[in-house]
């Protein structure tokens, strides 16, 4: 392809296993950004009259969308995250169904895709047992006096455990901020101890909760992107532009 084609739009679309995710460039600025359920990622395309515009697609369906170029969910997350964050030394990436932690300076990756918890479904299990949007439990987390203190890191033990501190009339808000805990404690295993530079991205990074957590267990700032639920499909079409202008 040629750099004229892909000069002025191009479309970055990340469908992962929860939320599909779009952004579109128009020359070198970002210009649209738009998500979807996964299973709605048509809604994403672009309209009859931008047909042609090169679409870089990344996340589990990448392949079963259309695209130009498919990328992987590693270099698109490296790409989109050193675009805001060049210092960035490991890249945590807590999406719906897994997470994936990428150390650049020795390019090594680690996954955890076996288990619910540290994951955004989990997250989402916890806002439906309170019958509250996920949305909401970052505030939820901050409006904590007390947390509680759950030792679990499994899942469903985490809930239970969740159940006997409200049944001793823990708040709604202790027992957050402490699930948002627990979650942290399983993630941090994933994370380099000696990392300075840690960007986190995905969906569920839009938890304040979640970031105030992490930060606080791992004993250290994390560098978080605005829109971080965006930043997989912003790698996809920045890498996917670069490689066909080559
Ligand atoms: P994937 O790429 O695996 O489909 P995402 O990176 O899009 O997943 O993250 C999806 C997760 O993001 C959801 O499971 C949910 O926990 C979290 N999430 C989505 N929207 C919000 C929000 N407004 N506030 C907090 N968390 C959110």
């Amino acid at each position: 392809m040629g750099s004229e084609m892909i000069g002025q739009k191009a479309i970055g679309l990340d469908v992962g296993s929860t939320a599909a995710k779009m952004v579109k460039l128009e020359g070198g600025r970002l210009v649209e950004r738009r998500s979807a359920a996964t299973l709605g990622w048509k809604e994403l395309l672009p309209s009859p009259e931008e047909d042609g515009i090169p679409i870089f697609s990344t996340g589990y369906f990448r392949k079963n969308v259309p695209h130009v170029k498919a990328v992987t969910e590693i270099t698109a997350a490296a790409y989109g995250a050193q675009h805001y964050f060049p210092e960035a030394e490991v890249i945590a990436d807590i999406g719906g169904q897994d997470v994936k932690v990428t150390d650049l300076r020795s390019n090594t990756f680690l996954l955890n895709d076996k288990c619910s918890a540290g994951t955004g479904a989990f997250l989402e299990m916890v806002a439906n047992y309170f019958k509250r949007d996920v949305g909401e439990l970052g505030t939820l987390h901050f409006k904590s006096g007390d947390r509680a203190e759950i030792n679990h890191t499994c899942g469903v033990f985490a809930l239970s455990e969740m159940i006997t501190h409200l049944v001793k009339g823990k708040s709604i808000e202790d027992c957050i901020a402490g699930m948002h805990f627990a979650f942290a404690r399983r993630i941090s295993d994933l994370i380099p101890s000696d990392a300075g530079n840690i960007v986190l991205i995905g969906g569920t990074a839009r938890n304040e909760g979640i970031v105030d957590a992490l930060s606080r267990v791992l004993g250290k700032e994390l560098l978080v992107p605005d829109e971080p639920q965006f930043v997989c499909a912003l790698g996809a079409v920045l890498y996917g532009r670069e490689e066909c202008e080559k």
